[in-house]
């Protein structure tokens, strides 16, 4: 089944590498006009979107830093100033700080928390604000706007070394399904997808020398996730395919979150 995003525009932040690139570009091919935001490197992004516009898309690269109110209203205003409305948000951006607790420093406490929740809810907070304000386009889409949270399989499963991390996907798990009860009579749609290992930047390090091997005995299915894994699903969750996919946290994992170290009886 063809999906087709035509006439809606797509925003993805974090654009310029990994999920958030392969979201944009696979949300391109769907038919969709996106914004290719990008935090401090313009380059990629406007590499991205040369190719999108290249292959027939439209598609346009805008700076801002996601864990700041006035960056990120000025992202939606030139989001409407380029195409003039907005359907999908893909609030992909998130990044790390790892340590133990007993050596976690507040900064990196703040700096995790404030790009991975306080983000998520800036980004989703002018989204709601601006579908509410355009209304429902019939024709173009059943919903009156969709929202996609990039949350983690650690929005469940607990992880040493990294609480500020872990701490902060737990908390869109709960910012996003609390969203999406408030603006659900609205017929805006709002969901969230939790990878797994998904090959990127983020964990470049950790699947290097015997990591990727150490990291396959947590993934039952095989492999190691790609980004094209995650960008599938965040193309039909933006589409009338999953008009009736409300509320949820669709896992991408290959089964990470199956416990699978009870595989053989624990
Ligand atoms: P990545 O490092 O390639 O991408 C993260 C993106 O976020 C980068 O483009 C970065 O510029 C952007 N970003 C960071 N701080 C920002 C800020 N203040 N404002 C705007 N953008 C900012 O890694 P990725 O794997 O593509 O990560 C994307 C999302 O997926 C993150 O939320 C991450 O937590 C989540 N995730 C990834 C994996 C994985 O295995 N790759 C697993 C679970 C969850």
């Amino acid at each position: 089944m063809q999906i087709s995003l035509q006439q809606q525009v797509a925003l993805v932040t974090g654009a310029s590498s990994g999920l958030g690139e392969g979201a944009a570009r696979a949300l391109a091919a769907a038919g969709a006009a996106v914004v290719v935001n990008y935090n401090s490197h313009a380059e990629p992004a406007e590499k991205l979107v040369e190719e999108i516009r290249a292959a027939g898309g439209q598609a346009v690269a805008i700076g801002a830093d996601v864990s700041q109110e006035e960056q990120v209203e000025k992202l939606f205003a030139q989001t409407l100033e380029h195409f003039g409305h907005l359907d999908i948000l893909v609030a992909n951006s998130g990044l790390q700080k790892d340590a133990p607790l007993v050596d976690m420093s507040l900064a990196d406490w703040n700096t995790v928390i404030n790009v991975n929740l306080t983000g998520q809810f800036l980004c989703a907070r002018a989204a709601l604000r601006q579908f509410i304000s355009q209304g429902m386009r019939p024709g173009v889409s059943r919903a009156m706007g969709k929202i996609i949270h990039m949350s983690s399989v650690h929005q469940l499963i607990p992880w040493a070394g990294h609480a500020n991390y872990a701490a902060s996907k737990g908390g869109v798990d709960l910012l996003m399904r609390s969203i999406a009860q408030e603006v659900g009579e609205q017929h805006i749609r709002v969901n969230s997808i939790a990878p797994g290992a998904i090959r990127t930047a983020i964990n470049q390090q950790a699947m290097q020398g015997d990591g990727e091997a150490k990291m396959l005995k947590l993934i039952p299915y095989g492999r190691v996730g790609e980004a094209e894994d995650v960008a599938n699903a965040v193309v039909w969750l933006a589409s009338d395919l999953s008009d009736y996919v409300h509320g949820t946290t669709l896992f991408i994992d290959g089964g990470m979150s199956l416990y699978p170290e009870f595989r053989g009886n624990g």
